[in-house]
């Protein structure tokens, strides 16, 4: 099957530049969801170079600029499933940036953190949901021994 990032439809192409493209997307979740994706076929975030993972954020901003000007929305979702299992079904990388309005859902609390939800989890109590999801105290610690080995020096 043909890759629909790397040959968008006319219609769909937005803006782009030697390092990305902004879409409109072909299934909308709300007026105006745009897609950021690198012009490179690439499936995980693993594959970008840091100058196309920086070249993403920049077009994230540059997305929600142009959308606060045009629809004016109040508030973004802004978000990435990497890999199948998260909901990925194009295997070409790309970064959704989802426009939101007062009062264009009913209960907007939690935003992305919906990802997860099954409508079975929607009506446990928050008690309910942080006894299934919780991590155990040695996961929690193997977390923080894995972090403290990565020093403090961001890139
Ligand atoms: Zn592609």
């Amino acid at each position: 099957m043909e890759c629909p990032f790397c040959r968008p439809a006319r219609g769909q192409l937005l803006y782009e530049n030697d390092l990305i493209r902004i879409l409109l997307d072909a299934y909308p979740a709300n007026r105006g969801h745009l897609l950021v994706v690198p012009r490179r076929h690439v499936e995980r975030w693993e594959e970008l170079t840091w100058e196309e993972k920086l070249a993403l954020i920049w077009s994230m901003e540059l997305a929600m600029e142009v959308l606060r000007e045009t629809l004016k929305p109040d508030a973004f979702n802004v978000g990435m499933n990497l890999g199948r299992e998260a909901g990925q079904t194009v295997p070409h990388l790309h970064l959704h940036v989802i426009p939101r309005w007062k009062g264009d859902s009913r209960n907007p609390r939690g935003g992305v953190r919906k990802a997860v939800l099954d409508l079975e989890d929607e009506n446990l109590s928050l008690k309910e949901r942080w006894v299934k999801n919780r991590l155990e105290e040695s996961k929690v610690e193997a977390l923080r021994e894995a972090f403290s080995k990565r020093g403090s020096r961001s890139p």
